[in-house]
C-alpha cells in the first residue's frame, strides 16, 4: 500500500541513493526537509544545483573546485615541487587536514580497476605526466592499499621513474581497502612520514 504518495516516495528514493543512506535513514531525512520552513527547503537544494553547476576542475590538478585554479594550488608557500597523488577530493582533503604537508595534490578520479573496464586512460593519469614535464623533485603516490590501489601506484611508478623523479608511496598503515576519509589524521601522517621510496 502506498502511505506517502509519490512526491514523497520520490524523495524518499532520491534521498536513498546516496552513499551510507539507508532506506530508514532516508524516510528520516524525508521528513526532516518536509518540516523545514520552505525557505530552508530551497536553500538545500539551491545549493546542490548551484554546487553541480559551478564546479569544475582545478586545472593544474583537478581537485574539485569552483575556481579555474583551487586555493591549494594557488597559496603562496605550497611546494610544487612535491605532488602528492591521491583518488579523489576526499582523499586530498583528508591529507589537507594533517595539516603537515606542503606540497601540491594530484587528484586521479579512481584507479586502474580491469574488473570493472577502469584503465589508465579513464584516470588523470596523461595529465599527470604533463605536470611532471615541470621541475618536480618528488611524487608521493597515496592511492588506497587495496589491490587497486596497489596496481594503480606500481603503474604510475612504472611510467615516472625513468623520467629521474623521486617516487615514494605512503606506508601501508593505512588499513587494506580504508576509505582515507574515515582515518585519523595521525594514521594519515605516519603514512606520509613512513613512505617507503621505489
Ligand atoms: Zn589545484
Amino acid at each position: 500500500m502506498d502511505i506517502y504518495g509519490g512526491e514523497v516516495n520520490k524523495l524518499i528514493e532520491e534521498l536513498g541513493r546516496l552513499p551510507g543512506i539507508g532506506s530508514k535513514t532516508a524516510q528520516r531525512l524525508a521528513f526532516h526537509i518536509i518540516s523545514m520552513p520552505e525557505e530552508r527547503a530551497k536553500a538545500l537544494s539551491d545549493s546542490i544545483i548551484m554546487a553541480k553547476k559551478n564546479i569544475k576542475y582545478c586545472k593544474n590538478c583537478y581537485t574539485i573546485t569552483d575556481r579555474e585554479v583551487c586555493p591549494i594550488c594557488s597559496a603562496p608557500g605550497r611546494n610544487h615541487k612535491v605532488i602528492m597523488v591521491v583518488e579523489n577530493s576526499r582523499d586530498l582533503a583528508a591529507y589537507e587536514r594533517t595539516g603537515q604537508f606542503d606540497g601540491v595534490y594530484h587528484v586521479l578520479h579512481g584507479v586502474i580497476n580491469p574488473v570493472l573496464g577502469i584503465g589508465p586512460a579513464d584516470i588523470k593519469i596523461a595529465e599527470l605526466m604533463v605536470r611532471l614535464q615541470e621541475d618536480v623533485d618528488e611524487l608521493i603516490i597515496a592511492t588506497g592499499s587495496g589491490p587497486e590501489g596497489e596496481a594503480t601506484a606500481m603503474y604510475i611508478s612504472k611510467l615516472v621513474k625513468p623520467a629521474g623523479i623521486k617516487v615514494s608511496r605512503i606506508a601501508s598503515g593505512v588499513p587494506v581497502g580504508g576509505d582515507l576519509e574515515c582515518i585519523d589524521e595521525v594514521t594519515l601522517l605516519r603514512a606520509l612520514e613512513g613512505r617507503v621510496y621505489l
